[in-house]
């Protein structure tokens, strides 16, 4: 199996037994791998109606075929899971070097299942497999977990870990990797604490065989050379992700208080140059990385160094929290990453108790008398403590936005900015219609890395109703999640504008099979469509209702900013869905019909 390592290990926690297993290669052809096995995995082998927090559920971490090689940013990760915040699909991707070093190892993917009875750590050097006793690191912080075992085992070894937040399955723990890296979304760090297994070290030393290495070489050459020739990659790399904190500000889409408006009045103070000059220490990137946008830190004030904030953390945990020093949120940064929580969805969930607070549902009593109120960044590192320990009110917030809401009552679920119960992520849509559907029909739920099209709303009009502007986001959910599968990054392509035509060759070369760019997104469509029959197989009531966007953006006009005033009624959100399902040959419920099924080759494997 040109591209791929050719084996699957299964481990089981609750027994101790490890298993090699041969990677069928007819599912690599289908699904190619990264996100693509995943679902297949889940769907297959996770019962309907499994606890995700429950020995059962599973939790598979996969690469993809472009995982190891060199080619751009081919060092991406995919965890997925049944996730214990939203009880549907879960999906992580995460950078650094884990990825390329699994296959080094000579497997392609890990599928951890059953619970250990006591805390252990999974050891992997070739073929040497071992769980092995972590009580003393039971406990301990996500980056410190990982300084501990690289000193125990080596530097070589590359090193994915939970943080209390895990342990304490909060819904949405995270994965972390290379001192800062995160599989953040959907709660895979609480699957991962709920089977006690604290961490997975993996050093390997193998080769990964290439069908024609001479054409890969040419191939990746001229990939590599138009990263370095893009005139965009001198600024990304600068300032990496956070180069578009400004913009958003500037046009209304930066999440301030709570997603009541776009524009921040001290955003200023969080753009990427004033990040850069105050706190940059260097540049961090993943394996393979031509234009790293890892920006590691040091606070001064706070004594810390992060990897970050990225620009997901500033607008979450910075403008949208009311926090407006950039040292404060590099150290919510370092807190939440060292904690284990996702930084999108714990900045949501305290802007939402700080909104409660505001508005009286929520009292002194209720904070331990910690004055919860907008720009108070004392309470954000203490709420940031409290949720991963589930102590006080942390352990409501520990549950999500939506379960909060559910719980608090009083109009707070107007106010709980989320999707399918996941936490919406950095960008503000009152008045941006594409990036809003978006949102509502993300197969994770508010996330927007499977469709970033904001940009599209800019340039074609941020409130147009129209069919364009369906069929925009439903080209990107096909393309940006692809690369989830085939285990690189998309940013050489976003950012740097590199032809993304170019990985239909790259793959040929490398697996031997000759596909076209087109072939590649219908096995990218096969995997969005399978994502979503398990939607319906698992959620109660599954269907349009699922995918109704948050209250407040249809509800309430934004307060502030370009966009004040603004909003985007009920109507105009359901033509969107409208318009979506049936673009994609969904039903009017949004379940992909029969026809459709068959079309992607889905009838036998969901009967
Ligand atoms: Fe990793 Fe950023 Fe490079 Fe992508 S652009 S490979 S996320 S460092």
């Amino acid at each position: 199996m040109n591209g791929y390592a050719g084996t699957i290990l299964r481990v089981n926690l609750t027994t101790g037994e490890i298993r090699k297993e041969p990677y069928d290669p007819q599912v690599a052809r289908d699904f190619l791998g990264g996100r693509g096995l995943g679902i297949y995995t889940l769907y297959n082998e996770v019962p309907a109606g499994t606890d995700p927090l429950g020995p059962e559920n599973k939790l598979i971490a996969s690469t993809g075929p472009l995982s190891g090689l060199l080619v751009p940013g081919a060092g991406k990760m995919d965890w997925t899971t049944k996730s214990p915040l939203t009880g549907g699909y879960a999906s992580a991707s995460v950078g650094g070097h884990l990825t390329a070093e699994l296959k080094y190892a000579g497997y392609d993917s890990i599928i951890l299942e059953g619970a250990s009875d006591k805390p252990v750590y999974l050891f992997i050097e070739d073929d040497k497999i071992e769980l092995r006793d972590a009580a003393d690191l039971w406990g301990k912080g996500s980056m410190t977990t990982e300084e501990i075992l690289k000193k125990r085992l080596g530097e070589d070894f590359q090193i994915a870990t939970i943080g209390p937040g895990g342990e304490n399955l909060v819904k949405y723990a995270c994965i972390t990797t290379d001192y800062g890296r995160q599989a953040g979304r959907g709660g895979v760090g609480a699957v991962m604490g709920s089977k006690k297994l604290k961490a997975i070290a993996v050093r390997g030393t193998q080769t990964i065989p290439v069908a024609d290495p001479d054409r890969f070489w040419d191939l990746s050459h001229e990939m590599y050379r138009a990263c370095k020739e893009s005139e965009a990659l001198e600024a990304w790399q600068r300032y990496g992700t956070t180069i578009v904190t400004s913009w958003c500000d500037e046009v209304g889409a930066l999440p301030t208080r709570n997603f009541q408006q776009g524009s921040f009045e001290e955003g200023p103070n969080l753009y990427g140059q004033v990040m850069r000059d105050k706190i940059v220490i260097t540049d961090k990137g993943c394996f393979g990385c031509p234009s790293p946008c890892g920006k590691y830190s040091y606070s001064k004030k706070h004594g810390v160094f992060v990897e970050g904030p990225e620009y997901e953390t500033i607008a979450l945990c910075g403008s949208n929290a009311g926090l407006s020093d950039i040292e404060d949120v590099a150290y919510v940064n370092y807190l939440m990453d060292e904690l284990g929580i996702d930084t999108i969805s714990a900045g949501n969930a305290i802007a939402f108790a700080m909104e409660c607070f505001e508005k009286g549902i929520l009292g002194p009593e209720d904070t331990d008398g910690l004055d919860l109120r907008f720009g108070n960044a004392e309470a954000v590192f203490a709420m940031s403590e409290r949720i991963a320990r589930r102590e006080g009110l942390g352990d409501l917030l520990a549950e999500g936005v939506k379960a909060a809401a559910e719980r608090l009552g009083q109009g707070s679920a107007d106010f709980a900015i989320q999707v399918k119960g996941m936490e919406q992520s950095g960008y503000e849509t009152h008045s941006a219609t594409s990036m809003l559907l978006a949102y509502m029909t993300a197969d994770v739920g508010a996330h927007h890395n499977r469709a970033w099209a904001i940009t599209y709303d800019l340039e074609v009009g941020r409130d147009r109703v129209a069919p364009d502007k369906v069929a925009k986001v439903i080209e990107l959910q096909h393309i940006r999640p692809l690369f989830d599968a085939l285990g690189a990054c998309r940013l050489q392509w976003v950012e740097l504008s590199i032809d993304v035509t170019a990985y239909a060759p790259m793959m040929a070369a490398i697996t031997g099979i000759e596909r076209s760019w087109q072939d590649l997104l219908k096995i990218s469509e096969r995997i969005w469509n399978l994502t979503r029959l398990y939607w319906f197989r698992e959620a109660e009531a599954f269907g349009r209702a699922w995918d109704y966007p948050p209250p407040r953006f249809y509800k309430e006009p934004a307060t502030g900013g370009p966009t004040e005033g603004q909003l985007t009624t009920l109507d105009a959100a359901m033509q969107l869905l409208d318009m979506y399902y049936e673009q994609r040959g969904w039903d009017e419920e949004g379940r992909p019909t029969a026809a459709k099924v068959a079309e992607l080759g889905l009838s036998e494997l969901v009967g």
